[in-house]
């Protein structure tokens, strides 16, 4: 028996989930994982060595090396030939922050502990509560508290 996914930890969730060739579009689309572009965004935008990259997103370095090969193969394949790409799915979760800001006292949610306060832009912010979320109600030890 296959050995289950396990989450793999991200703390961005991309808001633009499609992208599309402006000419010749073939329709053809290249679906990329949540867990993938987390990947790409610690990887290549962040510039955390690969070591980094697995302890942040909660898996051995091999994992890792297999996340982001996948990654860019897609996004290489989507420029080269000009296909869609669409973000979706994946075997993922990720920390929800209750947050308080100190300046305005603006409570908000994030997934990201080094986030502003959305009001005021202050980083006067405490977290107040935190909860895991995972895509799927997932049991497994990497969903689990505590
Ligand atoms: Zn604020």
């Amino acid at each position: 028996m296959p050995r289950p996914t396990m989450c793999r930890k991200v703390s961005y969730i991309p808001t633009n989930r499609e992208f599309k060739p402006s000419t010749n579009d073939s329709g053809e689309v290249n679906t990329l994982k949540i867990e993938e572009v987390e990947a790409l965004r610690l990887n290549d935008i962040e510039k955390l060595n690969q070591s980094e990259c697995a302890a942040k997103m909660n898996v051995s370095r091999q994992t890792f090396q297999n996340i982001i090969d996948s990654a860019r193969t897609k996004v290489a394949r989507a420029i080269v030939n000009g296909t869609r790409i669409k973000i979706s799915g994946g075997n993922f979760n990720y920390t929800e922050y209750d947050m308080k800001c100190h300046k305005c006292r603006h409570h908000f949610i994030a997934i990201n502990q080094d986030e502003r306060c959305p009001k005021c832009e202050s980083n006067e912010i405490t977290i107040t509560d935190q909860k895991i979320v995972s895509r799927k109600d997932c049991k497994k030890r990497c969903c689990k508290r505590g």
